[in-house]
C-alpha cells in the first residue's frame, strides 16, 4: 500500500476539507464522502490499495467497534446525514446513514408518527451505527430490534459496487433478504449509505410507573400481568437492582428521589394510549391492580414527570463517573436465570477482586442485563480477572449470550466463542471472505473460533 498516492486519490475523490484527522484510538486519516457514489470510489481506492478501513458513524458504540490501530483509514458517514425521501401513503423513510437518530424520531413527531428504536444516545448515535450493530433499546418489548423497523437497505461492498435494495415492499420472498446479513454486521460486509426506515402511528400520551419490589420472582408476576394486562400498549419495562437503583437516583437531582432507595429490586414500565395519555394510565393501573408483591410506586402521567423516572434509567455514567475504573457488560439469558446468575457472578467477583462493585440493570422482558462493574484497584489483570468471573458464570445458565444488543466490536472478539459454535463462527467468516475478499472491512473485529 503506497498510502500518500492513496491520500491523494482520496483527496481528489472528497475534496482536502472532508480528509481530516481521527478521533482518539480510532484510524489517523478520515474520510467524509458526501454522496454514495463518493463512499464507492473510495472503497474502490481502499480495495485496489489493499488498506484497512473503518466505517465511523457517531462513536456511541459501547464495544469498541470503531477503535482501531492508526494506520486505518476511516470512512466518516458526518455527510450522509439527508432524509432523503417520505412517502405519507406506506409511511416509509429513506434516510442517509449518518442522519441522527433522534433527527429521524423529530421528523416523524412533526408527522405525528413515530419510529420504534430508541436509546440513550438518541442524539449521537446515526442510522448507519444502528443498523451496522442492531441495536435494541428500551422498546425492543414493542417493536423488536433495529432488524424489525428497517425494510430497505443501500450499501457499498467492499469492492465499491452498490447493493441497492429500498423497495419497501412488505413481502418479497424472490431470493435471499440480503439486508438482514448486514443488519448486525458491525461493518465487517459493507458500508450501509441509505436506510429505508418503517414508522409507525404516534400515541395520544402515555404513562410509566417505578415499582418497588421485595424480590426478582415479584418483578416476573408484575411483567406477566403487564403483559397480559396492557398487551401490545406495553411500550418499555425495564429492571434495576437496588445497588444501581440508589447509586443514580441519589446522585442525579438535588430532588428527593421519586421513591426511597433499599428494596431489592425496581422496576420501570411504560404504556401508550392510542387515543388519549388517560387510556395509558387506566390501562397501567388496571393491570396492576390486585399485585401484592408491589410494596411502593410513583405513577408518572405527565412527560416532565415521565422523563424524571427514565433518567435513572438512563444515567448509567452516574458509575462511569463513581470508580477509576469501570467495565460494561451486556449479557442475556431467560429471566427466571437473573437471580442465580447475579449471586454466581457476585461470589466470583468477591473471591477473585474485592474491591470491585457491580450495578445491576436492564430491559427485563428482553431476558437483557446490562450491568456496570467498578473496581478502583490498579491491577492490570483486572480486566481478565472480571471478564471471567461475568463469563464463566454465563456457561452454566443457556441459553445465553455475551452480546444481547451491544455487538462483538473490538472488545468482545476474544470471547466469540462462548456464544456461538466452531461452525457459526465458520460460516460467519465465510460470508465475510465471500463479501470482502481482500479483508478490508473492520478488520479488527474478528471472529475467531476458541484456541485450545
Ligand atoms: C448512553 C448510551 C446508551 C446506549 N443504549 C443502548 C441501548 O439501549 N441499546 C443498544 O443496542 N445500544 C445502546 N448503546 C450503544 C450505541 O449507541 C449503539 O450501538 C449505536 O447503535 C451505535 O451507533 P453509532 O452511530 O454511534 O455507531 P458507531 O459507534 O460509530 O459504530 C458502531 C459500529 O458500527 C459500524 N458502523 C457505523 N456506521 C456504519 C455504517 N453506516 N455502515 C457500516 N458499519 C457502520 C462501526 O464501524 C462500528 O463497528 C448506547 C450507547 C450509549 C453511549
Amino acid at each position: 500500500m503506497n498510502s500518500e498516492t492513496l491520500e491523494a486519490s482520496l483527496r481528489q475523490v472528497v475534496g482536502g476539507s472532508n480528509v481530516i484527522a481521527g478521533p482518539q484510538d480510532g484510524p489517523a486519516l478520515v474520510v467524509r464522502p458526501g454522496t454514495t457514489e463518493a463512499v464507492a470510489e473510495c472503497l474502490k481506492l481502499f480495495h485496489e490499495h489493499q488498506a484497512p478501513v473503518v466505517t465511523l458513524g457517531g462513536l456511541t458504540g459501547l464495544v469498541h467497534g470503531t477503535h482501531t490501530p492508526s494506520h486505518y483509514f476511516g470512512i466518516s458517514t458526518e455527510r450522509l446525514n439527508k432524509i432523503e425521501s417520505f412517502d405519507p401513503s406506506t409511511r416509509l423513510l429513506v434516510v442517509g446513514a449518518g442522519t441522527k437518530l433522534e433527527a429521524v424520531h423529530d421528523f416523524a413527531a412533526e408527522h405525528e408518527l413515530r419510529y420504534g428504536v430508541d436509546l440513550g444516545a438518541r442524539g449521537s448515535c446515526t442510522i448507519g451505527g444502528n443498523i451496522a450493530t442492531n441495536a435494541g433499546g428500551n422498546s425492543v418489548i414493542r417493536f423488536g430490534m433495529t432488524r424489525s423497523n428497517v425494510v430497505g437497505l443501500e450499501v457499498v461492498l467492499s469492492d465499491g459496487s452498490i447493493l441497492t435494495d429500498l423497495r419497501g415492499l412488505p413481502k418479497n420472498n424472490a431470493g435471499y433478504d440480503l439486508k438482514q446479513m448486514f443488519i448486525g454486521s458491525e461493518g465487517t460486509l459493507g458500508v450501509v449509505t441509505k436506510a429505508l426506515l418503517k414508522l409507525g402511528p404516534r400515541p395520544a400520551g402515555t404513562a410509566s410507573v417505578l415499582l418497588a419490589l421485595n424480590h426478582l420472582n415479584s418483578a416476573l408476576t408484575v411483567m406477566e400481568a403487564l403483559e397480559r394486562g396492557c398487551g401490545h400498549s406495553l411500550l418499555a419495562l425495564e429492571i434495576m437492582w437496588n445497588r444501581y437503583f440508589e447509586k443514580v437516583s441519589t446522585a442525579l437531582s438535588e430532588e428527593t428521589p421519586p421513591l426511597p432507595s433499599g428494596h431489592p429490586v425496581y422496576l420501570l414500565a411504560q404504556v401508550e394510549g392510542m387515543d388519549s395519555g388517560e387510556q395509558a394510565v387506566d390501562s397501567l393501573v388496571g393491570a396492576l391492580e390486585g399485585i401484592d408483591d408491589i410494596i411502593d410506586s410513583a405513577l408518572a402521567t405527565t412527560p416532565v414527570q415521565e422523563s424524571r423516572l427514565w433518567s435513572i434509567r438512563d444515567g448509567s455514567d452516574v458509575i462511569e463517573r463513581a470508580h477509576k475504573h469501570v467495565l460494561s457488560f451486556d449479557v442475556s439469558m431467560r429471566p427466571h436465570n437473573y437471580a442465580a446468575y447475579i449471586a454466581d457472578v457476585e461470589a466470583r467477583l468477591k473471591a477473585r477482586i474485592s474491591d470491585a462493585v457491580a450495578y445491576y440493570f436492564g430491559h427485563l422482558a428482553d431476558g437483557n442485563i446490562h450491568f456496570m462493574i467498578g473496581h478502583d484497584g490498579s491491577s492490570s489483570d483486572a480486566t481478565r480477572i472480571i471478564e471471567e468471573c461475568v463469563y464463566d458464570a454465563l456457561a452454566y445458565y443457556e441459553p445465553s449470550s455475551i452480546s444481547a444488543e451491544h455487538g462483538i466490536g473490538r472488545e468482545k472478539a476474544a470471547h466469540l466463542w462462548r456464544s456461538r459454535s466452531t461452525v457459526e463462527i465458520a460460516a460467519m467468516n465465510r460470508i465475510r471472505v465471500a463479501l470482502d475478499p481482500a479483508g478490508i472491512l473492520n478488520p479488527h473485529i474478528s471472529y475467531e473460533p476458541r484456541i485450545f
